[in-house]
């Protein structure tokens, strides 16, 4: 296999590795979360304003349509640089993705702009004490009521959830069914009283990741 960069990859690394040339994202902070935190939200809006959050994204909705080697360009120019991975990493791998497969022309136009800014971060709302791997065994339920749907349940690992607007949250809507079927993705607002954050201390000292009771 010839891993050999072609003349377009290579005018995408020249001009990526430009980019980061002019924008120097600084020292690292450190000691203090939520300043690290603010950094990375911040790298990320630059690389916004310039078309670069998302390389993988289609033109149409902020991207560049980047090659899979093209995406990986763009992480090894990050980390050669010193920037910081963008802090909505979830919301440009996973959320913004996902809406763009499987959503609404509405929730494409109300969510996808916002995470690539950085405005609006998401977390991930998949992960139970008793489901991880085994992600069919999870236990939270969602039951309709009117136009809403009610949601309890607990969710672990949630990485972000202390910064996050959003969650993608999976929940179980029908329990008659296999154990991999009846679940439901949802676009889950965290800023609801209902949500509980709590931090998980980790044996380094930071909070990366969080329990979800809802
Ligand atoms: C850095 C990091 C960030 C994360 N962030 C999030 C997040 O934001 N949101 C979220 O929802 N989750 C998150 N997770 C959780 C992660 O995605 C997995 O769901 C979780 O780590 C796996 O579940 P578990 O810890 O219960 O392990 P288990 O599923 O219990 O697995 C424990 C061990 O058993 C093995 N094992 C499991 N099943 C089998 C089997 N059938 N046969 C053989 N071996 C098996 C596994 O390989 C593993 O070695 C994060 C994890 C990490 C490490």
């Amino acid at each position: 296999m010839d891993l050999t960069f072609n003349e377009s990859e290579l005018a995408f690394r020249d001009e990526l590795r430009g980019w980061f040339a002019d924008h120097d994202p600084g020292r690292e902070p450190e000691g203090d979360e939520d300043v690290h935190y603010a950094w990375r939200r911040d790298f990320q809006r630059q690389l916004a304003d310039d078309g670069w959050a998302a390389v993988h994204w289609p033109v149409e909705y902020g991207g560049r349509g980047a090659t899979m080697t093209e995406s990986a360009i763009f992480f090894e120019e990050l980390g050669r640089s010193g920037a910081p991975l963008p802090a909505n990493v979830l919301g440009l791998l996973l959320a913004g993705p996902t809406i763009m497969t499987y959503g609404t022309p509405e929730q494409k136009d109300r969510y996808l702009n916002p995470i690539l800014t950085g405005e609006e971060i998401w977390c991930q709302g998949f992960s139970e004490p008793d489901a991880g791997s085994d992600l069919a065994s999870l236990k939270t339920r969602a039951v309709r009521d009117g136009d809403d749907w009610v949601i309890t349940g607990q969710k672990v690992w949630t990485s972000g959830a202390q910064y996050s607007k959003w969650c993608m949250l999976v929940a179980r809507t029908d329990s008659e069914v296999a154990k991999h079927k009846g679940l439901t993705y949802f676009l889950m607002d965290m800023d609801q009283a209902e949500v509980q954050v709590r931090p998980l201390r980790q044996i380094t000292g930071e909070s990366e990741f969080n329990e979800l009771f809802i």
